[in-house]
Parts: structure tokens; sequence; C-alpha cells
């Protein structure tokens, strides 16, 4: 990666370091399909092979050469054992597997791990004495954030160079009453310089107890990028925490590659990595709704003339399916004619580029197509209070995260969660304190559970989960922990503080054998949890 520019290769770091931070999760996700290929679940030992052929293509986009070798070592045994034929795994792949996950998965339960992990996110509180944060410290613990108190510039900076747990660079967002830099142009000085030595890293929070024009002004030339009038409301603050710290935004784009030819995917591949995208490449076309499930790609650029089938007709399968519908196709061939290339488009390809292409035309093509697909889906499938899945988008999902257990062979959670006496919250405090809490709930849930897992809000003051790959107790155990969470959340209506509660149905599949049957008894658990007395966690059957 030495001679990217030096954006692409922070973005490139960044990213690394997600990946490092989610390589628990994934290694455990092995782990578990290990032992279900153990047990000798035929299905299994493929998708095995898959998600450790995934994680090795991953790895070394991103320099991780120790994981890659040891993911490739573990992958070249279970091919072996595939072609064999006997679905069953040889003692060489099993010690290689065995290996491998126990040297990168710590050997600890690390399934919706508690307390701040390596995604800590740091809220740096600067003050002389009495920050008005350390009021809020342990509320802004539940959605995730550590605060640190200190009273000097250089320990921010120190905090943005070396990280949480000295894993290198990280963004921070610096809180402080506006009078700890008012008449201080030495600290003014300071920031603005830390600021120069790491762009888009530090982000200044400032509040007063005035909110007059003056002291609005005040906070912009200081460098503000939010200003907040004192008490401070946890749940303003938190949403624009989130916004501050959220790399959602910042994510590069997600390219998928069809192409059998493996000079042609390489090349294209890394124009656009040299741009800054992510690309996984398929070339045998029989994992292509695998890998567009998994990575859900914001654009597909395709080859036209493949062995097994053509460019045209997999834009028609992918076009049948109607999960699929809203990523773009992209043609990429050196087909010339233009009856064909208009065939191409009718088959439900979006675009036609023809080879050879100048490189910047086809960075630029693809990237204001993948920023449409990025924004379009944002909205289509958000709910736009909560920003979490909408009640179709929940239950589409619901429907593929059962195929891919059924798959593999593992268990799921589906969750349905109900407000306790929401209409009272809304009566009592009005409206928009009501949309307030159920922000919190969302934020919440978004911190506790894994970036796997899928939340929605069903509608109203209902939300659904799913927790992949987790069995009855684990589930329980975890919506106990939310919903003790979310009631020791401090609710502010700016007149009064409350707390609210909620209740919790689940059901897991394979228990409940389909998404209706799902549906219906986590529905009945959270009635039952209702005419319990409420705030409970209750499993469907018992
Ligand atoms: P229970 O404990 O039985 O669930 O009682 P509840 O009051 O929570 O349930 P009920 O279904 O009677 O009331 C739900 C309330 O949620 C009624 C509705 O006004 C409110 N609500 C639904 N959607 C929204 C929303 O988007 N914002 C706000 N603030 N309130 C909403
Ligand atoms: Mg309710
Ligand atoms: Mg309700």
């Amino acid at each position: 990666m030495g001679d990217l520019p030096p954006r692409v290769q922070e973005r490139l770091e960044q990213l690394s370091r997600k990946l490092e931070s989610e390589l628990p999760t994934r290694i455990e996700e092995i782990r578990e399909l290990f032992g279900s290929a153990r047990a000798g679940k035929g299905p299994a030992l493929r998708e095995l092979r898959n998600r450790i052929h995934q994680l090795a293509g991953t790895a070394a986009t991103f320099g991780l050469d120790s994981v890659t070798i040891d993911a490739r070592a573990a992958e070249k045994h279970i091919s072996h054992d595939l072609e064999s034929g006997t679905e069953r795994m040889s003692e060489f792949t099993v010690s290689s597997v065995e290996t491998f996950v126990e040297k990168y998965g710590g050997g600890t339960d690390t399934t919706h791990a508690t307390g701040p992990g390596p995604r800590e996110r740091v809220i740096m509180a600067l003050a002389e004495a009495g920050n008005p944060l350390s009021e809020m410290e342990d509320q802004l613990g539940v959605f995730g954030y550590a605060v640190r108190y200190t009273t000097t510039l250089q320990d921010v900076g120190e905090c943005v160079e070396n990280g949480t747990n000295g894993d290198g660079c990280t963004n921070v967002v610096v809180f402080a009453d506006l009078s700890f830099f008012a008449g201080k142009p030495e600290r003014l000085k300071e920031l603005k310089d830390l600021r120069e030595r790491f762009p888009e890293r530090i982000h200044l929070v400032l509040v007063a107890e005035n909110h007059d024009f003056e002291t609005r002004l005040k906070s912009v030339r200081y460098g503000a990028d939010a200003f907040f009038q004192s008490p401070v409301e946890l749940a303003q603050l938190v949403d624009k925490f989130e916004d501050m710290l959220s790399e959602q935004m910042s994510e590069p784009y997600h390219i998928l590659v069809i192409d059998d030819d493996p000079e042609q995917v390489s090349s294209t591949a890394l124009v656009l990595q040299e741009a800054g995208m992510i690309t996984s490449v398929v070339s045998d076309p029989e994992y292509l709704f695998e890998i567009m499930v998994e990575y859900k790609p914001e654009l597909i650029l395709m080859d036209m003339y493949m062995p097994k089938c053509s460019g045209m007709e997999l834009a028609s399968i992918i076009r049948q399916n109607d999960s699929f519908v809203s990523i773009p196709i992209v043609f990429y061939s050196v087909e010339r004619d233009q009856d064909k290339q208009l065939e191409a488009i009718r088959c439900g390809g979006d675009d036609f580029l023809t080879k050879p292409i100048d490189p910047e035309h086809l960075v630029t093509s693809v990237r204001i197509r993948a920023a449409r697909t990025r924004a379009m889906r944002f909205f289509m499938e958000r709910d736009s209070l909560t920003g979490l899945l909408n009640h179709t988008n929940i239950k589409t999902r619901l429907n593929s995260e059962i195929d891919r257990a059924r798959r593999i062979g593992t268990q799921l959670a589906f969750v349905m969660i109900d407000i306790d006496h929401f209409k009272g919250v809304n009566d009592t405090h009005g409206h928009l304190t009501g949309d307030r809490v159920l922000r919190s709930l969302a934020r919440l849930l978004q911190e506790r559970l894994r970036r796997t897992d899928l939340i929605g809000r069903y509608g109203g003051e209902e939300f659904a989960v799913v927790l992949f790959n987790t069995n009855a107790d684990r589930a329980v155990t975890v919506m106990n922990e939310v919903r003790e969470r979310f009631s020791r959340i401090r609710q502010n209506s700016g007149t009064a503080e409350f707390s609210v509660t909620l209740s919790a149905g689940i059901a897991v599949y394979p228990d409940y054998a389909s998404a209706a049957e799902l549906n219906e008894a986590a529905d009945t658990a959270l009635y039952d949890a209702k005419n319990r007395g409420r705030n409970r966690v209750i499993l469907a059957g018992t």
C-alpha cells in the first residue's frame, strides 16, 4: 500500500482498525460453524470455507498478513476435504482451523460483549473544575461513550495519537465550557495546532449558559462544531456525538466486480481500491448471492461474457430478486455493438462502459452511482425518526437471515420489543419527548448489539431485533441487559426527569421455523410479558 495517496492510505488504516475490532466476532462465527461442520452438518463445511475465504481476502486487503496466511492454510485443507467429496473434515483441517480460531479468537466469549471494548468512543471533557459532563457520565456510558477528564489539550493530542487501547489514531470529541477558552488565546492556539495536526479527528463541542448571538459567535470563532446551552439535554448530546463519531458516512463504497478473467479483475479492482473503494470479486456466479447478502455492495461492475453464463443472464437473475432491485449494475466490456449494449440494459443493466476506459472515468462513473445507491438505500430502508431499519425491511431481512441460519445449521433469535405505558409518556410529557424516548431506545440497541444484528422499528413504539447465531439463553441474557439499561436512562422532558421500561418477547429459530411463526410466537411472548407485569423479557413457550 506504499504509494497510495495519504487520504486513501488513511481510510484503509481506519478500515483496518475496524476489521481488527470486528475480528473476534468474525472468528466467533467461524468457531460456531466449525462446531456444526464437525458435527457432520453438511453445508456447514462449505459455509465455513466461504467465511474463512472471505476473511482471508479482507485481511489481505488490509495488510493483516498473518491472518491471511493462516486463513488460507485452513481454507486449503477444507477445499481439499470438499473436493474429495466426503463433507467430513480431515485431521489436517481440524487442526488448522482449531489453531486459527484459537490464535485469533482469544478463546473468550466475544459475542454480544459487554463493557467498553475496542469500539470505545471517547469524549474528552476539558475543565479545571466541574465539567458539565460529569453529571451525565454514567448516562453516556449507557450509550457506549467513555468520558475522560483532563485540564490540558496536550492530553487530547495524546489520546488522538495513541488511541484508546494504544491502538493508534482515534477520533475524539472535545467537550468544554466556553469559558475554558474565553480570554485564553494560548489555549485556542494549542487547539488550532492540534486540529491541524490531526485533521478531521477532533470535534469540538462547546457549552455556555447564555445562548445570545455574541456567545454563539464566539463559539463559532473558537472553532466549535456544535454549541449547546447548558444545562444540556442528554438525548441531544448523544445525537450530536453520534453524528460526529459515526463512521457510516465516511465508509468507503463497496463495489462487486464480476469477471472471470483474473488479470482484468485485478487491474479493475486496483483502480477502484486506489480511489478508496472496497472491492469484492466474484468469478464463479454460484457464490454471487451469498456475497451480495453478506457485503451489500453498492454497485456491481459486470463483465458481459463469462464461461458459465453471460452477464445479461446474470443481470436478469439478480433483477428477479426483489431485495436487489436497487443495486446498480454497470456492464464493463469490450462490446461495442450498440444493439448488444441496449440488450444488456434491457436485461436490468443501468449503464454500459466500454473497455478500455480511462481509470479516472471509471472511478467517477462508479462513485457517482454508488453514492446514489447509498443515499437511496438509507431512505428506503430506514425509519426517519430513529434511523433503524423500517418495518418492510426488517421483515425481508428476517427471511434472508432464516435462510442463512438454515443453510449453515445455526439458530437465530427474533425479538419483539414494546415500550411500557408509552401512551402515558406522550400524555404527560408531550409527543416530542416521546419521540426522544424512542430515539434513546434506538441508540441503546445500536450500542449494545453486535454490528451483525438487525435492528428495526416495527411501528409506533414497537421494535424488532434479529440476533443471528444466538440461542435462547443468550438472547434472553442480552435482552435483559438491554431492558435493564433502558430502564436506567434518565429521560428528560426539559422540566422533569423520568424513566421508562420496556417489555420483550423472544422466539428462536428453528423452534419456530418460519418468519410468520417467529413473528407470532414473539408477539405472543411479548403480550405475556405485558400481562405478567411489564418490564420483563419472556421467551416463547415459557
Ligand atoms: P403498553 O405498556 O401496554 O404497551 O401501553 P402503551 O401505552 O405503551 O401502548 P399503546 O399501544 O396503548 O400506546 C402506544 C402509544 O404510542 C400510542 C401512540 O400515541 C404512541 N406512539 C406511536 N408512535 C409514536 C411516535 O412516533 N411518537 C410518539 N411520541 N408516540 C408514538
Ligand atoms: Mg407500549
Ligand atoms: Mg404498542
